[in-house]
């Protein structure tokens, strides 16, 4: 791919242009925490006229993780807690996993689930599946990897969230406004645009599939104006992103897993967001194996997550944000993860 082309000052700034011709105040969401800290990184919401708010949305998988599953997965003994790095360091309801590591607890950050199933060869192991469409076909192939294997020692906690029903949790909720959605570009490889279908049918408001470059973003916003009026989803990523998504991704996610409700933090139970690892599978369901209950506990309440999450409050309207609340003594979860909303105004926005 020619970065260069994606990063042009020249083409940013004569789209640029065209997007400040546009004078109607709009508010768009951009879902994914990638998109948040790409906006914040290469400081395009100082380049916008002020008639468009851009609002971060519900797209970082450590945020919306509920305090819960960290209370639940501390009170696990004598086995080993395999997990993606920023989970960690999420606060439960009195402590994070490093606090219990550093009491002793076997917690061990990994890069992917295979590592966690290598580690399953020599201990009991739970691997701590969180994530979006994009990181669920990869454990549902370790999962289907540890049947071939025979591993009794391995286990998942399916906390997997599906992006099209939170969004669809986002629009009946009244006190949420939205004009359009820029839609995530790494999910929607996998689950194509035609998810997304439901929004301008149900909603009457538009979104797009956008990329991660500076120009991809800009041109997301443009053609997010440019259809306000007859609201459509448009794939701005044809180049990653089709209307059907990646089918054999999708396969190997319907194989292992079957639809079902899930806890968000800050937006609740969702109905039809999750994953549940189906009975054929059940050996690896670190829910049934352990008998963990995921509950909607909110952890610290001082905490404005879930409203940031909302796009109900911008991170900086929050009290805690920058003097008590920073990366190194995060509060919430939103400032802990480097896609967290928080973390990137507080590394880009302050
Ligand atoms: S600044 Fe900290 S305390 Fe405030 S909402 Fe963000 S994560 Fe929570």
């Amino acid at each position: 791919m020619n970065l260069k082309y994606y990063r042009a000052p020249d083409l940013i700034k004569r789209v640029l242009k065209e997007i400040h011709e546009y004078r109607q105040p709009v508010t768009f969401m951009e879902v994914c925490g990638s998109h948040t800290m790409a906006i914040g990184h290469w400081g395009l919401r100082k380049l916008l006229p002020e008639n468009i708010r851009l609002i971060s949305g519900p797209g970082c998988p450590v945020c919306v993780t509920p305090a819960s599953v960290i209370d639940e997965l501390i009170k696990l003994k004598d086995i080993t807690i395999a997990t993606f790095g920023d989970l960690i360091r999420v606060p439960g309801s009195d402590q994070t996993l490093e606090h219990a590591r550093a009491l002793g607890a076997d917690i061990r950050t990994v890069y992917s689930p295979l590592e966690a199933l290598e580690l399953s060869q020599k201990r009991e192991t739970v691997f701590v599946g969180i994530g979006f469409e994009t990181t669920i076909p990869g454990i549902a192939y370790t999962i289907l990897e540890a049947g071939r294997q025979n591993q009794d020692n391995f286990s998942v906690l399916p906390l997997f969230k599906l992006i099209p029903p939170a969004l669809n949790a986002l629009l009946i909720d009244d006190e949420v406004e939205i004009d359009g959605f820029i839609l995530p570009g790494h999910v929607s490889a996998v689950i194509g645009t035609q998810a997304y279908d439901f929004i301008p049918q149900k909603f009457g408001i538009g979104g797009v599939v956008t990329g991660f470059e500076p120009l991809d973003i800009v041109l997301g916003i443009k053609k997010m104006i440019e259809q306000i009026n007859k609201p459509q989803i448009i794939n701005e990523y044809s180049r990653i992103v089709t209307t059907e998504g990646n089918m054999a991704a999708k396969a190997t996610i319907s194989e292992v897993f079957s639809i079902g409700n899930a806890v968000w933090r800050g937006l609740g139970e969702i109905p039809d967001s999750g994953l549940d690892i189906r009975t054929e599978y059940s050996q690896f369901d670190a829910l049934r194996k352990y008998d963990i209950q995921i509950t909607n506990i909110e952890g610290n309440t001082a905490c404005r997550c879930s409203s940031v999450l909302k796009g109900k409050i911008m991170p900086f309207d929050c009290p805690l944000f920058a003097e008590i609340c920073t990366p190194n003594n995060p509060v919430g979860p939103c400032m802990v993860s480097s896609e967290g909303s928080c973390a990137a105004y507080y590394k880009y926005e302050k």
